[in-house]
């Protein structure tokens, strides 16, 4: 069956991996990006698409909320074309590294609580409110086990912010979940998820940390991982890793 989804976040590493194996498995995509003439490798996806309507690629920049509004419209209109969007996958990310509470500047942590909380949960908000008749079936987003309270490792050096802010996306996709549960009718249809993806050799993860990361993963793996999670998992507010383990937080 052919679905259409969103992935916010799509120029690079685990987002562009999430269009290519979507596109493969024969869905449409409509892939938001920061900057549309610099997503040269996910508009090379696009030019092997035999219709246009197969990969829509539209600008998204997750911390510029006119950005994230123009997205939201075009996601609207696609849908009123005939792509009612089912899954939304939010990806973009950022990390600084290193990040210390004993160091960071305002700025530095505006900049990850912007990127990595405030940006995606506007723009799941956004998305999520186009059509009540048609609520999306599942809401993810890209978190990461340096969120994780109950996992938190006091060695792990720099990763104060980054942490921080994916912990407060953790908190708020679970009042999120709750929120749409107690709306009731299809609201409560739509399932919101959490997923660690691994530690995944992108660009985010190429920085010399001064210790070794063990069990790092492609991100082809991590992400047909996370598809299977994704369509088995309907539990809302889990958190779940990319192999289906589920993350305590
Ligand atoms: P990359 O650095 O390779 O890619 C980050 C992506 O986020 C890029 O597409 C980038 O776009 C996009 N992005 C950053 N800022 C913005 C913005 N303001 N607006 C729109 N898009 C933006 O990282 P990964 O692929 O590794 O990370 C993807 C997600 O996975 C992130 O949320 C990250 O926190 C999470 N994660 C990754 C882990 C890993 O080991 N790699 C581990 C745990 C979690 P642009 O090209 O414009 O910069």
């Amino acid at each position: 069956m052919t679905d259409t989804w969103v992935i916010v976040g799509a120029s690079r590493g685990i987002g562009l991996e999430f269009v290519r194996q979507l596109l493969q498995n024969g869905h449409h995509v409509i892939a938001g990006v920061r900057n549309v003439s610099k997503a040269d490798r996910l508009l090379e996806l696009k030019s092997h698409c035999t219709t246009p309507e197969r990969c829509i690629i539209e600008e998204c920049d997750i911390t510029n909320e006119e950005s994230i509004q123009k997205f939201a419209n075009r996601v609207g209109d696609a849908a009123k074309e005939g792509l009612k969007v089912k899954n939304i996958v939010l990806n973009a990310g950022i990390l600084q590294y290193p990040n210390r509470a004993t160091e960071l500047s305002f700025p530095e942590f505006a900049l990850h609580l912007h990127t990595n909380t405030i940006g995606p949960i506007i723009c799941a908000q956004k998305l999520v409110n186009l059509d009540p008749e048609s609520p999306p079936s599942k809401i993810v987003f890209i978190s990461s086990d340096s969120g994780s309270t109950t996992l938190f490792r006091d060695d792990e050096d720099g990763f104060g912010a980054y942490g921080a802010s994916k912990a407060a996306l953790n908190q708020m996709l679970r009042h999120m979940a709750a929120e749409l549960t107690r709306r009731g009718g299809k609201w409560s249809d739509t399932c919101v998820l959490a997923m660690h993806p691994g530690e995944v050799q992108t660009d985010m993860a190429n920085i010399d940390l001064g210790w070794e990361v063990k069990g790092s993963i492609q991100p082809d793996e991590s992400v047909t991982g996370m598809l299977k999670v994704i369509e088995e998992k309907d539990e809302t507010g889990s958190f779940w890793c990319w192999d289906g383990r589920l993350q305590y937080d």
